[in-house]
């Protein structure tokens, strides 16, 4: 008895959240997913997985106070059960005691002997926000990146995913979607346009190309002028302070620091299937893609694949996506279902419940032929084995982060098993290092979150800052064809956290009036605010369906992270004629059942 007390103040002490849960009870379940989607990591001791439930329980009751579960613990501090942890979310109390100072275990001394004050493996939207706002704040700092190929030999220049492979060309692929649209629309607006239009792929990868060789070259004078010191060598540890790195012609050198923040990103995932490295490609190569993909099959259904399908298919390219599961997994379902209607009456087909078992090369392109290749799949549902031919097929089943060949062992931080790294506010077990950006575990994936993290990181190493990234209410969108911006809680997140009977959804269906003469169909948007009754109708969740969503969304999260209500939302007066004026006269609940749909102004 005396060894598992001291056993669970150990567990206490040494955790930033611990949660001592039953894995059925549903308020454990509540307050897992609370912090799930707050991207809190928590420790959870489920006790009716142990022999000696009863046992902690007691223990529990002693240290504590308290035998029943939920029993959280917040960096050693006791907060309580299931209430306890939701009435803290909801003041916004909750984020305010899970930032705990973290820099006194890493104290720094200016007279270190180390090469430099900061290396940054990693020069992508984390690794360079880090360098250069460290360098502004007076450290040395040395920034490594280094592209390893794809398998099929695709590379590219500095500034990481975002701007190679990402976000940059992404959102330029999907504007030349939005123009064949327009060109269609324009017709109806009296432009007389004349003849077949057709698109050239080659054009639009040349454009694109172009536009991120001037941010890799822009990046790279940055660097210079903040004096950083950029390495275009593959890092790797070799002790706790020490840096390995190789250049493209295999030459070594070594480097040291006092700090080091780890900043390398993810790569997409293949899956284990014959005929995948060799024949199909990933986002890292598609943007950059000399000839035209012609018929192409999508694998996967969230992010990278649904907006891809959506641009390939706008450019006029045969797309089919092939759905293992659900839409969008994490989104808000009604909305990614939403997301996918439109995507599906407007050329993207949908292969549901199906998983690709071999892909085959039938014939090679060349000489203004494509290339044929055939793929096998399953219906995960039905069992039946099928096939059909694709001109490119492109893997879109997630991203696994970059740190098998980085050597974290000799450092002595320890990598889950997805090989992410674990940290509390950016700082691993080992105090002087760090990681930012899609490389941490249990954090969105984006690069204004990244971008973030390190400029805060490396003003409170170097600057004084005592300021921490709150993952809390970041918006994102999913730039489909018709864009899906969110903020907060799905309304199934909303519902497990706050129970059904104390929320309340507003929503409408709208039509923009861009829309009406063009003949895009009426009521084809979307808009929905989840609301917390107990807390003065809050709005907890904000979601839309709509033309730039990613516009509309960014100006809304203002509102929402200063704790906007529905009353709030009532209060403003719109801008006529926006689809973003819908958001200030929703007036009808779910719960009544009543029509959403609209007619007019
Ligand atoms: P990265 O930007 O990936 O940078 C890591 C860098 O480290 C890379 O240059 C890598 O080559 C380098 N590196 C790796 N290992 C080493 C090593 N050992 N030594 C030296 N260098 C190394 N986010 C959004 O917010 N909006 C979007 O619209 C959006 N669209 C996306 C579209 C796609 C197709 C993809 C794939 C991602 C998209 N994202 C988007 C996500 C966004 O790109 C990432 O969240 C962001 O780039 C992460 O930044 P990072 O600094 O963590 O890593
Ligand atoms: P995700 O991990 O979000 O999704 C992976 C998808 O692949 C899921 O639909 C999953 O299905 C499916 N899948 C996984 N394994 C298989 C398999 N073996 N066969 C078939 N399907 C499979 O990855 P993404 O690459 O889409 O996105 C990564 C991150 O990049 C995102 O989380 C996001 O943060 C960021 N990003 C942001 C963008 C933005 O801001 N607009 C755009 C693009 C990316 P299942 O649900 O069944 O598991």
């Amino acid at each position: 008895m005396a060894d598992l007390k001291a056993t669970i103040e150990e567990q206490i002490k040494n955790s930033h959240v611990l949660i001592y849960s039953k894995s059925t009870c549903p308020f454990c379940i509540r307050v897992k997913k609370l912090f799930s989607v707050q991207y809190v990591s928590f420790t959870a001791v489920e006790l009716d997985t142990l022999d000696n439930a009863s046992q902690y329980q007691d223990n529990l009751e002693q240290i504590s106070g308290q035998r029943t579960v939920p029993n959280v613990f917040i960096n050693g501090k006791h907060i309580g059960g299931c209430d306890a942890v939701v009435r803290l979310y909801s003041t916004g109390e909750l984020a305010k005691l899970l930032v705990k100072g973290t820099q006194e275990k890493d104290p720094f001394n200016k007279d270190h002997t180390y090469d430099y004050d900061l290396i940054v493996i990693g020069g992508g939207s984390g690794g360079l926000a880090c360098s250069k706002e460290a360098a502004s704040q007076g450290a040395r700092v040395a920034c490594l990146d280094y592209v390893k190929p794809t398998p099929l030999d695709t590379q590219w220049g500095l500034g990481g995913t975002c701007v190679n492979v990402g976000c940059v060309p992404k959102k330029l692929m999907h504007q030349a979607a939005l123009l064949g649209h327009a060109i269609e629309d324009a017709k109806q607006y009296g432009w007389e346009v004349s003849g077949d239009v057709g698109h050239k792929w080659s054009t639009l990868v040349e454009a694109v190309q172009a536009h991120i060789g001037s941010l890799n070259w822009g990046y790279r004078v940055a660097l210079r002028d903040k004096n950083v010191k950029y390495i275009n060598g593959l890092g790797s540890f070799q002790d706790a302070h020490t840096i390995k790195h190789i250049n493209k012609r295999g030459k070594e050198a070594v480097i040291t620091a006092a700090r080091i923040v780890v900043a390398v990103g993810g790569r997409p995932r293949y899956p284990d299937i014959p005929g995948a490295r060799e024949y199909c490609i990933t986002s890292d190569d598609l943007f950059s893609m000399p000839t035209s993909p012609g018929k192409t099959l999508v694998i996967g259904a969230s992010y990278v694949a649904l907006e891809c399908a959506g641009f390939l298919a706008g450019i006029g390219f045969d797309v089919t996506c092939m759905v293992r599961s659900i839409l969008l997994r994490g989104f808000d379902q009604q909305m990614a279902e939403m997301a996918g209607e439109w995507m599906a009456e407007h050329k993207v087909k949908f292969q549901r419940k199906c998983v690709p078992t071999k892909v085959e090369l039938i014939e090679k392109g060349g000489d203004g032929k494509p290339q044929r290749l055939r793929v096998e799949y399953k219906n995960n549902e039905t069992g039946q084995v099928s096939s059909e031919e694709f001109n490119t097929v492109m893997l879109a089943v997630g991203r696994d982060p970059d740190t098998k060949l980085l050597g974290l062992d000799k450092a002595g931080v320890e990598l889950s098993k997805s090989g992410h790294i674990s940290a509390v506010y950016e700082q691993t077990k080992v105090p002087h290092i760090y990681a930012i950006g899609d490389v941490l575990q249990s954090k969105q994936e984006l690069t204004p979150v990244a971008i973030q993290a390190g400029k805060l990181l490396a003003k409170r190493l170097f600057g004084g800052g005592s300021s921490y990234t709150d993952h809390v209410n970041v918006a994102t969108t999913v730039f489909t064809p018709l864009e899906f911006g969110t903020i907060g809680l799905a309304e199934e997140d909303a519902e497990t956290i706050f129970g059904k009977q104390n929320i309340e959804v507003y929503h409408s269906y709208f039509t923009p009036l861009e829309f009406t003469v063009a003949k895009r169909g009426d009521n084809s948007c979307y808009g929905k605010l989840i609301c917390n009754k107990a807390d003065n109708e809050r709005v907890v969740g904000f979601h839309v369906l709509s033309p730039n969503s990613g516009e509309i969304t960014q100006g809304y999260d203002i509102a929402i992270r200063m704790g906007a209500t529905k009353d709030d939302f009532d209060a403003t007066i719109g801008i006529h004629p926006t689809c973003s004026e819908n958001f200030t006269t929703l007036y009808v609940t779910k719960s009544s059942g009543a029509d959403v749909k609209t007619a007019g102004c």
